[in-house]
């Protein structure tokens, strides 16, 4: 009965071998290798966007600290690029220019960047994370490192994988939820033009340069992390990248495959740095694909594997990086011109703020910030 049963399971297992023996061997239409290099020119344009990026960090590191030095050292002017750290910052403004139709002049390059990044998601999914962010560009060359020395991308198991993933999404709920539930009109207002929010730009300099032990540690292990399992902050943390993933979701352009003509290769869902398993889906519906066109690139047969238009209209991996350059670049310009770039803090202001960085003025609490009113209430109080 026992050798029955065995010798049946052996003829299965061989007829499995056979069909995938038989799978291939299939004829199919190879696909030319591809005059563009997708991939290569995708790192030059995160290079490019890293590039500027390091530019405005340093610029704005020698305008903070020359007011901290008492006007003493290098000057070089305030980058309004750097606004573009400011997530929270911006959203409370998005919330503010919804609700009263009014544009907030304390960071507009950040409301700027938030509204480019999120219509760029709507029409090119989450293309921001695989052209433009720097922590994106830092993650997939630590990722590449640990790619080296494991010789493969690991993958948790999805019992794991995906509880995992939605904390990125309650990191987002959580935002939400203050911004456009917990805080009240008034909250809005104060918190937008609070001495806190003026100065949030330098704070967050502050944080990374006056790097206390915690943030130094946790950096560390994030750092680690990223090199043991590629991508580890931008799959399960990033509250940013949650959200351009749920607006990419609504996007028209997909990664859509030919069933037909497919062979089973696996090459598109071995190279996908968001581990999908494209080689089983008709069309990549996900919210972690960042349209990368990697797996385009690696796919061997023709007329397989696209990005796609509804009406099937491809879109090649040179267009849709042009058009992933572009979507940032010429909104971003559009805005410079437009005259909704740079803030209306004056010199002075920035002086005096940065002089008096540590003053009970520009600290906040969970959320609450301290006025002028308040503080001189305060003072008023104690003596
Ligand atoms: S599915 Fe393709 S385009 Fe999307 S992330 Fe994976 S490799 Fe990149
Ligand atoms: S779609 Fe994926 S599995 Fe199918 S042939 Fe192309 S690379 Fe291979």
């Amino acid at each position: 009965m026992k050798d029955a049963k065995t010798l049946e399971r052996a003829v299965i297992v061989a007829e499995t071998k056979i069909q995938a023996a038989g799978k291939k061997t299939r004829r199919y239409k190879k696909k030319p290798k591809p005059a563009f290099d997708s991939q290569k020119y995708r790192g030059w344009v995160q290079l490019f966007w890293f590039a500027v990026t390091i530019w405005i960090g340093l610029q704005f590191y020698f305008f903070v600290y020359y007011y901290l030095a008492g006007e003493k050292g290098i000057y070089l002017p305030r980058p309004p690029g750097v606004e573009g750290f400011l997530p929270i910052s911006s959203l409370i403004s998005l919330r503010s220019a919804i609700e009263t139709g009014q544009l907030s002049w304390v960071h507009p390059a950040g409301l700027a960047l938030l509204v480019i990044f999120i219509s760029a998601s709507f029409i090119l999914r989450k293309s921001f994370c695989s052209f433009m962010c720097p922590v994106g560009t830092v993650s997939e060359s630590l990722g590449a490192v640990g790619r080296k020395i494991f010789k493969k991308r690991l993958k948790l198991p999805a019992f794991l994988d995906y509880p995992l993933r939605s904390l990125k999404y309650l990191l987002l709920a959580f935002f939400l939820y203050a911004v456009f539930y917990q805080m009240s009109s008034a909250d809005i207002q104060t918190f937008l033009n609070s001495p806190y929010n003026q100065v949030a730009d330098v704070k967050m300099l502050l944080f990374f340069t006056r790097v206390s032990e915690v943030t130094f540690w946790v950096l560390l292990v994030l750092v680690v992390l990223s090199v043991i399992y590629e991508g580890v902050w931008c799959r399960y943390l990033c509250p940013y990248g949650a959200l351009l993933g749920f607006i990419g979701l609504f996007s028209p352009v997909k990664i859509r495959r030919n069933s037909k003509t497919c062979i089973d290769c696996l090459k598109c869902s071995k190279v996908c740095p968001s581990r999908i398993n494209v080689h089983k889906m008709k069309a990549v519906n996900s919210d972690e694909c960042f349209g990368c066109m990697a797996c385009v690139d690696a796919c061997p047969v023709q007329d397989t594997l696209d990005m796609k238009l509804p009406g099937g209209r491809k879109i090649s991996p040179r267009t849709y990086l042009i058009a992933a350059f572009m979507a940032f670049l010429i909104p971003i310009l559009a805005f410079k011109v437009a005259g909704y770039w740079d803030n209306n803090i004056t010199s002075e202001e920035y002086k005096e703020h940065i002089e008096n960085i540590d003053s009970p003025l520009y600290h906040h609490n969970r959320g609450q910030v301290m006025t002028r009113e308040k503080l001189e209430q305060l003072n008023h109080e104690q003596h």
